[in-house]
């Protein structure tokens, strides 16, 4: 294992997932360093996420390593169950949080699915709950709206929701999917500062086509093209790159 595979919490190299002949990933590589938050972006069909599907086990990949913690881990041996205990969460396009509950038992929830707690013989106190909750409710900007119903939240809010029971699962390493899909420009905008509050503790990696938001998160980008790095760099360094604007930001 070389320098790189041993600093990055994220590794992956020459990644190929074929279906069907067809190569929806094609030797990808990429590393995401500790403490980092990376934008990912690329035209419909790039693989942005396959990726997410092969880093959370999903999907196995045909050729290629994903190593997790300076190469502690190879994911590409893991199931999704041990993935996620290992603190990877992952935030789908779709938000799929309980309409009928509220936003806070939302949260309870997901607190009671703590990875940690199937490790430990020993719950934590309510108090101790609430205080997590409190907490996440604080980072998602729901606190005036935790017992609402869920159902009666706007897609925004349902977005930020299930943003927090993903937090409720503590995990190092988040992987977030066209968060800001659907979103309102004001909302748009909270949610970059909302994932950059989060990333204070924790790795980010967001797949988005919303360029106003990626830029507003100021971080390393990464386009994806054909199952492969197209380019990267900062959001002005990869927005001038030819090959960027001509398969992606030109369209
Ligand atoms: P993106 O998220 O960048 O839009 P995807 O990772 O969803 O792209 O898809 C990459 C390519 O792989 C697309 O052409 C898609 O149709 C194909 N693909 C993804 N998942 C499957 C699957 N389960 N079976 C067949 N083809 C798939
Ligand atoms: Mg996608």
């Amino acid at each position: 294992m070389d320098q790189q595979t041993t600093s990055a919490l994220l590794y992956l190299d020459g990644i190929t997932v074929s279906f069907d002949g067809f190569r929806a990933l094609n030797e990808l590589s990429f590393i995401i360093e500790p403490g980092e938050m990376r934008a990912i972006i690329g035209p419909n069909g790039a693989g942005k996420t396959t990726m997410m599907d092969v880093v959370t086990g999903k999907t196995r990949p045909d050729a290629g390593d994903v190593f997790f913690e300076q190469g502690s881990f190879d994911l590409s041996k893991l199931d999704e169950t041990e993935i996620a205990e290992l603190g990877i969460g992952r935030k789908f396009q779709k938000p799929t949080v309980f309409d009928m509950h509220t936003v806070e038992d939302n949260l309870l929830l997901a607190l009671k699915n703590d990875r940690r707690v199937r490790r430990t013989l020993f719950w934590e106190t309510s108090s101790e709950q609430e205080a997590r909750i409190d907490a996440i409710l604080g980072t998602i900007r729901l606190r005036p709206l935790r017992r609402r119903v869920a159902g009666s939240l706007s897609h925004g809010q349902k977005q930020w929701l299930e943003i927090g029971m993903l937090l409720a699962q503590d995990p190092k390493l988040l992987l977030v999917d066209e968060p800001v899909a659907g979103m309102t420009d004001v909302e748009t905008m909270q949610t970059a500062e909302l994932l950059k509050e989060i990333n204070r503790d924790r790795t980010v990696v967001v797949v988005e086509h919303d360029m106003a938001f990626v830029r507003e998160l100021g971080v390393k980008v990464t386009c994806l093209h054909e199952g492969s790095v197209l380019a990267e760099g900062t959001i002005d360094q990869v927005s001038e790159n030819e090959r960027v604007v001509e398969v992606y930001l030109g369209r």
